[in-house]
């Protein structure tokens, strides 16, 4: 096994959550609440999340609820394969209470400054940790690393939440019952979503199955729901994709007859206009079926800016495209 996985780094991750959870239980026998690393966090007060992209945000946010106050650092449209942290992220993850991230690599930028974060004792959580690591997928582009979008398939993302409720819970050992409570309510709202799109995406005559977008986001999709996912550029937007590439998918596209190509809210958009460009020149005609949210969900306050705004909104895109 590769050393270099997230996954393998979330052990000694895991062993400053753990130490910091015990030095917080300790605290609690004296007279004195514990604070944080930091020193801020009163009895009674938020517990300060500080989340890598916007689908860990919500996760927080759903299990936490009223007692955490979550900063997430990208925002819509932001690119996590390709975002470093800058200066004032570097405070929000100092000043948080608690830091959740991704993992498997998906922040690939920011993998030397969580470690810092973590080293010095905060606790810093990949929520990918507590999947099974069976469902995750081995992509061969990706030289060894585990496929990283796991909110794609929601059965999976549903996999993360006990990661949350323990962390929270070690934190924060009086709202622990809260915490689970949360977690299992939000479990069944993504179990009743995943039967959702599952249906939505069925509806879908098979041979007009096939999903083209920018990049390799999509395969935990085309697995749960059933769907061809072809990507320009490889699982991460780091690789590069060239001529050679626009013509490989161009020529998939005249041979399936697909109908309908999409664009990703976080990936520039001439990539994909390059492939509709390369058909018209083949005499084939494919349009742009709309905008996919695939690594960063939509603004706050909109619909899209949630989750489960952001997974209904790919859905209905995809299936009133190719339908
Ligand atoms: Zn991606």
């Amino acid at each position: 096994m590769n050393s270099w996985r997230m996954r393998s780094s979330a052990a000694p991750v895991l062993i400053a959550v753990l130490i910091f959870a015990g030095a917080l239980g300790a605290g609690a026998f004296g007279c004195a609440q514990s604070e944080s690393e930091n020193g801020a966090r009163k009895a009674g007060a938020k517990i300060r999340v500080t989340a890598t992209v916007g689908m860990v945000g919500d996760l927080a946010r759903n299990v936490g609820g009223e007692h955490v106050e979550v900063t997430t650092l990208m925002g819509p449209g932001v690119d996590p394969h390709l975002y470093k942290a800058s200066e004032g992220d570097i405070a929000r993850l100092s000043g948080a209470d608690i830091v959740f991230y991704n993992g498997l690599l998906l922040e690939g930028k920011m993998v030397d400054v969580l470690v810092k974060v973590a080293r010095r004792g905060k606790p810093t959580v990949p929520v990918s940790e507590t999947i099974d690591e069976s469902r995750l997928r081995e992509p061969p582009e990706f030289q060894g690393h585990y496929d990283p979008h796991i909110w794609f398939d929601v059965s999976l993302w549903a996999e993360t939440i006990p990661a949350v409720v323990t962390a929270l819970s070690e934190l924060d050992p009086a709202h622990a019952k809260t915490y689970e409570a949360n977690g299992a309510a939000y479990a069944q709202t993504l179990a009743a979503l995943h039967e959702e799109v599952r249906a939505a995406i069925a509806t879908i005559p098979k041979e007009a199955r096939v999903l083209v977008t920018a990049h390799d986001a999509f395969g935990y999709f085309g697995v749960a729901y059933d769907i061809e996912v072809i990507g320009l550029q490889g699982v991460s937007t780091l690789a590069e994709y060239g001529l050679r590439d626009v013509q490989r998918i161009v020529d998939l596209i005249s041979a399936r007859s697909v109908r309908a190509v999409f664009v990703e809210s976080s990936v520039p958009r001439r990539s994909i206009e390059a492939v509709v460009a390369g058909c018209t020149a083949k005499g084939h005609d494919v349009k742009i079926g709309g905008q996919l949210f695939s690594d960063a969900m939509g603004e706050a306050g909109t619909p899209e800016g949630t989750y489960l705004g952001m997974v209904r909104h790919n859905v209905k895109t995809i299936v009133e495209s190719l339908r």
